[in-house]
């Protein structure tokens, strides 16, 4: 990604990230910024492969709740087996370790209560692997 005359970040302007190396990640929302040193920068990997895994991680998520919610309709029960069975909302949760693909099998419903049980589990085990930094909901 090269700098060029006319671009959002002004004519002349020194860009932010001018003389900075290394791996940054921004907490903005979208992952990695224009001008980001990509992690997996140097390494051989397939092309595009890990853009578009980046991308999909907040882009991705409304289009396919969008896209599950049209196939399957809303969530309607809970499909946690230990499952209390008190809240009466429902919602669509991924599956840990699954992608954000637009496949049935990676996502499960689960009601409110499982849902933020399942989510601290979740985040638990990101700060667990240094990633908290990370702007994740899932
Ligand atoms: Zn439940």
């Amino acid at each position: 990604m090269s700098f060029q005359k006319g671009n959002k970040f002004g004519v002349g302007r020194i860009p932010w990230n001018k003389g900075i190396t290394g791996y940054r990640i921004h907490k903005n929302g979208t992952g990695f910024q224009k001008g980001c040193i990509p992690w997996n920068k140097g390494k051989s990997t397939p092309k595009g492969e890990n853009a578009n895994h980046w991308r999909g991680d907040s882009v991705g998520y409304w289009g396919i709740h969008t896209w599950l919610q049209q196939h399957y309709g809303w969530a309607d029960k809970c499909e946690e087996k230990d499952c209390p069975g008190k809240s009466t909302k429902f919602e669509w949760a991924k599956l840990k370790n699954k992608p954000y693909q637009r496949r049935r099998d990676n996502f499960i419903q689960l009601c409110k209560q499982c849902h933020n049980k399942y989510d601290d589990v979740l985040r638990r085990g990101w700060i667990t692997r240094k990633l908290a930094k990370k702007t994740w909901h899932g």
